[in-house]
């Protein structure tokens, strides 16, 4: 195994992996940084958490010519959110060579954009329908750019963004580095890479350290009606210090974050309806812990990397098994543990076998939680934070009130009382939730007379810019 310091980068670059505090690099890390040193076209596949945008990252950063008045470096990557995460990320690790980074996507103001496009960043990071928009209107120029990425790369050309790439990769000079990082390799990814890369290198990574098996695996067999009281039994089982909850629909998803935020839950939601701003809102207040919960649809399942979320819960099972591994991929992060719910109907059985095979990983059943599990829980978190108290010098003001309150009452009735106040006891306010059923997209009974009819439903691709 390598260190940083073998991958031949510059110590101003070096400096910036010890500030982000990387201590080694990850398999794909330390076989793609070498190799894209040395200008060659990358083919990069790795699972979800496994550090794909410093793999990119560090060399596109190495590649670039500080305080350079033209983009000489473009990352393309499926979602808006992915874009502002890749660009902090790209502008930490060019801090020290000052290298700057700017993300475009749509749902932001387009003169603004136009006012930070023209303060000469050297990277531009960008969702591919406000590129096109820019290099329609001439407000970019991508004449001098000598490195392209596409993170995501199966995403992005799944999501129908194909003729997109084409037309953006076709505007970019043929003397340039290409390097396509992505979880999984479709055809698609090799057409495009067959058409607009030069010998590409096929570097594939293994996790270190079981990355993605440090994700547990659970579902749940609930009728559709049942799903948001065993939801809240859960939430209330595990007292997730971050979770993420994935709802098929954008009107779901906001229906459960409002009866989630009714039955004392802090949650917001994002989904693909809700203006950049809100979104923006949402993801922050997530990061920094002012939020426990992020109720989303798929939008936020590709790439976000947001720091301990320790549960995701699938409310509603993935139509695509491909998303159910992105779904789950945002726990479980860079080794750390993670546990995954995923909630499914009698007849979704079937889908979840599909799943299984796919990621050839059991997924293992789980008993329904009840109201007392859920008790049982929250009193737990109290026991615990009251054991935590103890320690703190400041119960000692306390103390005097405790005697006086100890000589008209027993020990054990006062404790009782003192826990029952501090327990969040579950709320069973009823709710709501609007009944979505659920059509499998590969119902095979029904099929069987036409195998040739096999239709996917077509995703929305305005929803995911
Ligand atoms: P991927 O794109 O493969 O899904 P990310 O690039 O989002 O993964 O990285 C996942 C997490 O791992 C991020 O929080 C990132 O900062 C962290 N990370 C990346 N490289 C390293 C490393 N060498 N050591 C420790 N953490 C790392
Ligand atoms: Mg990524």
């Amino acid at each position: 195994m390598s260190t940083f310091e073998q991958l031949g980068l510059s110590p101003e670059t070096l400096q910036a992996i010890y500030k982000l505090g990387f201590e080694e690099p990850t398999p794909i890390q330390e076989k793609a940084i070498p190799l894209a040193l040395s200008g060659a076209d990358i083919i990069g596949q790795a699972p979800t958490g496994t550090g794909k945008t410093a793999a990119f990252g560090l060399p596109i950063i190495e590649r670039m010519v500080p305080g350079s008045d033209d983009i000489q470096g473009l990352v393309v990557v499926p979602t808006r959110e992915l874009a502002i995460q890749v660009a902090e990320e790209l502008n930490k690790i060019g801090e020290y060579k000052r290298v700057h980074t700017l993300p475009i996507y749509g749902g932001q103001d387009m003169m603004r954009q136009i006012k930070l496009l023209k303060k000469r960043p050297q990277i531009v990071v960008g969702t591919p329908g406000r590129l096109m928009d820019h290099m329609r209107r001439r407000t970019i120029r991508l004449q001098n750019i000598s490195i392209v990425v596409l993170d995501e790369a199966d995403e992005m050309l799944n999501m129908g963004f194909i003729d997109d790439i084409k037309y953006i990769l076709g505007d970019i000079p043929g003397e340039r580095q290409t390097l396509l990082f992505s979880a999984s390799i479709s055809k698609a990814v090799e057409t495009i890479s067959n058409q607009f890369m030069k010998n590409p290198s096929l570097i594939q990574a293994t996790p270190r350290n079981n990355t993605v098996p440090s994700t547990e695996q659970h579902y749940i067999e609930v009728p559709e009606r049942k799903k948001f009281d065993i939801l809240c039994n859960l939430l209330d089982l595990h007292s997730p210090e971050a979770a993420i909850i994935f709802g098929r629909t954008k009107k779901r998803v906001d229906e459960l974050n409002e009866a989630l935020s009714r039955r004392g839950y802090s949650t917001g939601a994002i989904h693909g309806d809700l203006s950049q701003a809100q979104r923006n809102a949402v993801m922050s207040q997530f990061r920094s812990g002012s939020i426990d919960i992020l109720v989303a649809t798929d939008v936020a399942a590709r790439g976000l990397d947001i720091e301990g979320v320790s549960h995701v819960y699938n409310f509603d099972i993935p139509q695509d098994p491909e998303s159910y591994v992105h779904r789950i991929g945002r726990t479980g992060r860079a080794g750390r543990k993670g546990v995954a719910f995923t909630f499914i109907t009698h007849r979704e059985l079937e889908h979840l076998r599909i799943i299984e095979n796919l990621t050839k990983r059991k997924i293992i059943r789980h008993p329904i939680p009840t109201l007392t599990d859920a008790l049982a829980g929250q009193q737990q978190v109290t026991v615990e934070r009251m054991l935590k108290t103890i320690e703190e010098p400041a119960i000692s003001a306390y103390k005097s009130m405790a005697e006086s309150l100890l000589e008209h009452h027993d020990s054990v009735t006062l404790l009782a009382a003192a826990l029952k106040l501090l327990t969040k006891e579950p709320n069973t306010d009823p709710v709501q939730i609007t009944e979505d059923h659920y059509a499998p997209p590969r119902a095979k009974k029904q099929r069987a007379k036409a195998p040739e009819r096999r239709q996917r439903r077509p995703r929305p691709r305005k929803a995911h810019r």
